[in-house]
């Protein structure tokens, strides 16, 4: 049973600054805290995993910082502005020419949720380089009106597209599992998202999927993800018998959550054996990608629109805006990491030229890391597992019910005391980019 969360003891959040230990430091992040000197980058930012691998206790993968004190993600923009992109388009229509049919069937597949970037790279894949897409998306948790407008907007813009939609009921708890168990309630999606345009694919017989933007984009290791190509590991698996889901195995969540195992099909990786008829590459890769640019884009090809309010946790208006749940991923990510979606924004800005890095600092001032008031009520009404939806809830969870109180209750679960320090009856992070 998941256990109602109890007031955390403070000790070590009390601690002056320099009686910090590695004792004090969870999901094995560097004790330090280092600050990128190009963008506002922090050394504590995870790298993107196996999400099916992902369990309480196993310790992150944090983004590469160079001797300069440059993050990898900055070196990758250094890379990009090097690269020729000529050749690297000639590569692109020499890979389409190599896929393309001509016999009234799809070629490739484009997953995506109707943001800016899949709009572009399906765009551009049908129209500038004659294929036949089919784009497929993963839905969202909870849509934002935007949100669904702009997928509309896709499809009327001249894409087909098939949207998957998981089983609500199973989805709703895994997400709220996912906030218990791992404190991370946007996994679920991921890992739906990811498996299926490589499991759709398989099952179409199309050989060729298309992401937007590198991985490196976000300071995913150089050494493995600089290639065209995504690694097979991230989209399937040999065994199929040590996968988790919200951070508890298959196994489990079958004997002990009563989901069925045919209820878990979607989110579970291809077998090795079907993923590699498939090439999953980077359209960034190919061509360079400038978020800014790609809304313009969006804009004009397909009637793409901003969402009207700025984002929590940030300034932006015009990226990853389709799900209600994402202002609560970034809150968890920014208490887990002590970095939220400003950083990243800004940092992505100041690679691509838009804002220096002051006017950086100030953004992440103002905006990281704010709490996601927005669609509270929502969310934590879309997290609570009643009886009615759940008949067995009061065995799994001591409190099916979510509310700000346990929300909040289980955050401070997951403060590390080397970046949070408890100080005046208020939460402050011990190494802020504008100290
Ligand atoms: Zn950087």
């Amino acid at each position: 049973m998941i256990k109602y969360p109890l007031p955390i003891n403070k000790t070590k959040f009390i601690k002056e600054d320099s009686k910090i230990t590695q004792d004090d430091v969870k999901y094995g992040l560097p004790k330090d805290i280092e600050y990128c000197s190009i963008c506002v980058e922090s050394n504590q930012r995870p790298s993107t995993t196996i999400e099916f691998k992902n369990k309480p206790g196993d310790k992150k993968e944090a983004i590469a910082f160079n001797a300069q004190g440059i993050c990898s993600a900055c070196e990758f923009a250094k890379l990009k502005k090097s690269t020729n992109w000529d050749e690297r388009e000639y590569q692109l229509r020499k890979l389409c020419d190599k896929h393309r049919k001509n016999d009234g069937k799809y070629d490739c597949i484009v997953p995506g949720s109707g943001g800016k970037d899949s709009i572009l790279v399906a765009h551009e894949l049908k129209n500038t380089y004659g294929m036949n897409p089919l784009t497929v998306t993963w839905a969202p948790n909870i849509y934002t009106t935007w949100g669904k407008k702009n997928h509309e907007a896709w499809i009327n813009s001249g894409q087909d597209n098939l949207l998957w939609t998981p089983n609500g009921k199973t989805h709703r708890l895994l997400t709220r599992l996912a906030v218990d168990v791992l404190y991370h309630p946007f996994q679920p999606f991921i890992l739906g998202q990811k498996s299926l345009a490589p499991r759709i694919a398989s099952s179409m017989g199309i050989k060729l999927v298309f992401y937007g933007e590198h991985e490196a984009e976000y300071g995913s290791p150089l050494n493995k993800t600089r290639g065209d190509k995504q690694e097979a590991s991230f989209f399937s698996d040999r065994t199929q018998n040590e996968i988790f889901i919200s951070g508890v195995s298959i196994n489990k969540l079958i004997s002990d959550f009563g989901i069925k195992k045919s209820e878990l099909q979607p989110y579970l990786p291809l077998n090795t054996t079907a993923a590699r008829n498939i090439e999953v590459h980077y359209f960034g890769y190919y061509r360079k990608w400038h978020p800014q640019g790609a809304y313009y884009y969006a804009v004009e090809k397909a009637g793409f629109e901003a969402s009207p309010e700025r984002t929590t946790g940030t300034y932006s208006k015009y990226s990853s805006i389709d799900d209600k749940i994402d202002d609560l991923h970034y809150y968890t990510t920014g208490i887990k990491f002590g970095r939220g979606r400003a950083t990243e924004d800004a940092s992505q800005e100041i690679r691509s030229g838009e804002i220096n890095r002051t006017e950086a600092i100030q953004l992440v001032k103002r905006f990281d890391l704010e709490y996601p008031d927005r669609f509270k009520e929502e969310l934590f009404s879309y997290l609570s597992i009643p009886e009615d939806v759940f008949p067995i809830a009061s065995k799994l969870f001591e409190r099916p019910l979510m509310n700000k109180e346990y929300f909040d209750l289980l955050t401070d679960q997951y403060r590390s005391p080397h970046l949070w320090r408890w100080k005046d009856g208020e939460w402050k992070l011990r190494k802020p980019v504008w100290q």
